[in-house]
């Protein structure tokens, strides 16, 4: 058996009249993230920790956003269509930790479920996906409610 770890990291800018969606699901938030897709930074930096690790390229190569099937996909499309390609390499996820930076609103309530979707996706139980949710403390573009980052690191065995 093999390793393979992998970093995953990705952001937005927030604007209004966009959806707010994270981790697959759609928080209540007057700013949403602007973004060719639905924007969601938590599984973007799942993709590209898991493209990373496999070494199959970054998001960008793979779903390109000047690509008119991508807009407004949902996220978790292609993060099945990843863990197709995964899968298929010979890979499995053994456990994934991400940290998502938001000024506002609170994420802790919508942690559970943002697992109970992601968690069948990357064929891992709850207790090997982690998810953190921090604010920036008032600091830089995070802090002042301009942007959304996600960090992501994922251990792949083969
Ligand atoms: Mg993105």
């Amino acid at each position: 058996m093999f390793f393979k770890v992998g970093l995953g990291f990705d952001s937005h800018r927030l604007v209004s009249g966009r959806p707010l969606i994270i981790g697959g699901v759609n928080i209540p938030s007057p700013l949403g993230c602007l973004a060719h897709s639905d924007g969601d930074v938590l599984v973007h930096s799942l993709i590209d920790a898991l493209l990373g690790a496999a070494g199959l390229g970054d998001i960008g190569q793979r779903f390109p956003d000047t690509d008119p099937a991508y807009e407004n996909i949902s996220s978790l499309e292609l993060l099945r269509a990843v863990m197709t390609e995964i899968k298929a390499s010979g890979l499995a996820v053994v456990n994934a930790d991400s940290i998502i930076i938001l000024e506002k609103p609170r994420l802790a309530p919508f942690i559970s479920q943002m697992k109970t979707g992601l968690c069948p996706l990357l064929s891992i139980t709850p207790a090997n996906l982690g998810i953190k949710a921090k604010t920036a403390e008032g600091l830089g573009e995070i802090g002042s409610g301009q942007a959304i980052e996600a960090w992501t690191t994922i251990l792949l065995s083969g």
